[in-house]
């Protein structure tokens, strides 16, 4: 399902798709699916396809006893090894074009195999024979359900091996050649244009069933996103953390904790509406830069929490100290702090390690190195590792009322 919209979805439906495929992307995972979902039932019918068709050894002994020793060996020394053979190079192979060859083949094989037996029959019987062959025909179109097109090329196979074989037994005279023609013809378009429908609807459910799941997941994203920022919201840490805590082994997790400098003043002096504007900016860089390194929430109001697995508290300084540098970067004028000043923050960097600190630990830590850090003149980034025991504790009581 990779990189496929709602809108890519709904522009197929509205296109529509007569000719059995769709755009590449959205075909690429309706193959995907196919081969899956047929995947999951193959053994069974063929396990089922196989009994069923040595069982017709009874119909062969009936039917055309003197060619059964021949048609003993074909069933069950060429074809039903040839069904194993066929099911391990698709269990090798699982693709959607393995499952249409082993399909073709068990359509072709096993109508091949016991018609070009009994052209050396003698039986008088064959008429009644050759209805058997109808089997084969609606057990590979409504059994094996192929792709259309492998179906169509399959009854067009079918149909061929059925009449050159009755026409080589030269058993019958042309009125009755002509009738069995005329029925295998029309048994083959018949399952011909039901193949087309079955396929059809097939697609129009898969679409149906990837735009469902497309906008589950866009909903699951936007109820882990904060609306103004666009940043992850509380809500995804929690989930995200039980994520990063559950990792086995136990991995390092540092945070960074970062607080917009004197955001109130700038609020007062340049409106709301610019601090919103200030929010979206800084966040947008703390994101492009993080990227799939990290993740990064809007933890409170203009404070933002970057956590990234598996870093040491010195990485985790230097990456604060890009981010700092960064928003520095953005050049943001605030009127507050005096002429040619610039929104600046502070940030506050902890590690702790999964197996024997909670997430509450972690976010204490970089919340004291933070109140360092603003207590320090702020613009700047503090580890956490650099800060007495005491000064920890003063800061811990700062925290918002669920963390703390
Ligand atoms: P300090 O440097 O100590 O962090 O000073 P400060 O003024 O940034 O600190 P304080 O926590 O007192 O102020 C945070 C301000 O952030 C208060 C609030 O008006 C503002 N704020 C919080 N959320 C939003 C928001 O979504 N939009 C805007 N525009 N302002 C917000
Ligand atoms: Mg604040
Ligand atoms: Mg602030």
């Amino acid at each position: 399902m990779q990189n496929i919209t709602v809108e890519d979805v709904d522009r197929q439906v509205s296109r529509g798709f007569p000719l059995m495929r769709f755009s590449p992307k959205i075909e690429r995972a309706y193959l995907v699916d196919y081969a899956a979902s047929r995947m999951k039932l193959v053994l069974g019918w063929a396990v089922v396809g196989t009994i069923v068709y040595n069982l017709m050894l009874f119909g062969d002994a009936a039917l055309a006893g003197d060619v059964f020793k021949q048609l003993l060996f074909v069933r069950v020394c060429v074809f039903t090894p040839l069904v194993v053979v066929g099911l391990f190079f698709l269990h090798r192979h699982p693709t959607a074009l393995c499952y249409d060859l082993l399909a073709i083949g068990v359509g072709v094989f096993s109508t091949l195999l016991p018609m070009t037996t009994v052209i050396f029959s003698h039986s008088h019987d064959l008429y009644a024979y050759q209805n058997a062959n109808t089997a084969a025909f609606l057990f590979f179109i409504i059994v094996l359900r192929p792709r259309f097109f492998i179906g169509v090329i399959g009854l067009v196979l079918l149909s061929a091996i059925h009449l050159i074989t009755m026409k080589l037994t030269g058993a019958f005279t042309s009125g009755v050649y002509l009738s069995i023609a005329s029925l295998v013809l029309s048994t083959a378009v018949f399952l011909g244009a039901g193949a087309y429908y079955l396929e059809h609807t097939d697609r129009m459910n898969f679409l149906h069933r990837l735009k469902s799941s497309l906008l589950h997941q866009q909903l699951i994203l936007k109820s882990e996103q904060d609306g103004l920022t666009g940043l992850l919201n509380r809500h995804s840490l929690s989930r995200i953390s039980a994520d990063l805590w559950s990792s086995d082994p136990p991995s390092t997790v540092c945070a960074i904790l970062l607080d917009i400098d004197h955001f109130k003043t700038f609020n007062d002096l340049h409106g709301h509406i610019h601090g919103d504007e200030c929010l979206r900016k800084v966040s947008q860089s703390i994101s492009e830069m993080i990227g799939h390194d990290g993740h990064v929430f809007r933890f409170g109001g203009e404070e933002i929490l970057v956590l990234i697995d598996n870093a040491d508290e010195a990485a985790g300084l230097e990456i604060a100290e890009v981010i700092r540098a960064a928003i520095e970067a953005l050049r943001i004028p605030h009127s507050g702090l005096g002429q040619d000043e610039v929104v600046t923050a502070s940030l506050g960097v902890a590690t702790v390690t999964t197996q024997s600190n909670t997430l509450e630990d972690l976010l204490k830590k970089a919340d004291t190195a933070l109140y360092h850090a603003k207590r320090s003149g702020r613009n700047r980034a503090f580890k956490a590792h650099d800060l007495a025991s005491s000064t920890k504790q003063e800061a811990a009581s700062r925290l918002p009322a669920s963390f703390a």
